[in-house]
């Protein structure tokens, strides 16, 4: 089922260039509602925890220690179309393949450092969305 939302972090490296403004500038005149948001600097047990799935790929280590290694932005933003649509304005994972004008062709600095992370599919989003905000919060 499509909820019209998908799950968002500002990865480390952006967030340390002072690039949260800029990012958060694109997504909400890429027509997507911020409805949730948060702060936070994962521990890399966390950071691990999120990226269950890879795990058995070989960047994983250096994935997890890099995404616990500074602050990021958590939220959830909402769109019709939401996934696909975000994972279009984010671009490729790799930003020397991303496409023009995309987040990651502007602020991404390596396929690791790539600024910004986006759910896959409805239900990732909503997995990923559940990690990061309670049932108790109101979004
Ligand atoms: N990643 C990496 N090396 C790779 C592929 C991915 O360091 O060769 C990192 C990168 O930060 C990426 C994350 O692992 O965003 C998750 O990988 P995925 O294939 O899910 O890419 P995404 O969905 O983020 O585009
Ligand atoms: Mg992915």
């Amino acid at each position: 089922m499509a909820t019209n939302r998908t799950f968002t972090m500002i990865k480390p490296d952006a967030v340390e260039a002072g690039n949260i403004g800029g990012i958060l500038r694109m997504i909400e005149e890429g027509g997507f509602k911020i409805v949730a948001m948060k702060y936070v600097q994962l521990s890399a047990q966390i950071a691990g925890k999120f990226y269950e799935v890879h795990s058995a790929r070989p960047f994983y280590g250096e994935l997890c220690e890099y995404m616990s290694s500074g602050p990021i932005v958590a939220a959830i933003l909402e769109k019709e179309n939401a996934v696909a649509d975000f994972r279009n304005l984010i671009g490729a994972t790799n930003p020397a393949e991303a496409a023009e004008g995309t987040i990651r062709k502007i602020y991404a600095k390596s396929i690791a450092a790539n600024a910004v992370h986006g759910s896959d599919s409805d239900e990732n989003a909503q997995i990923e969305g559940s990690f990061f905000f309670s049932q108790f919060e109101r979004f």
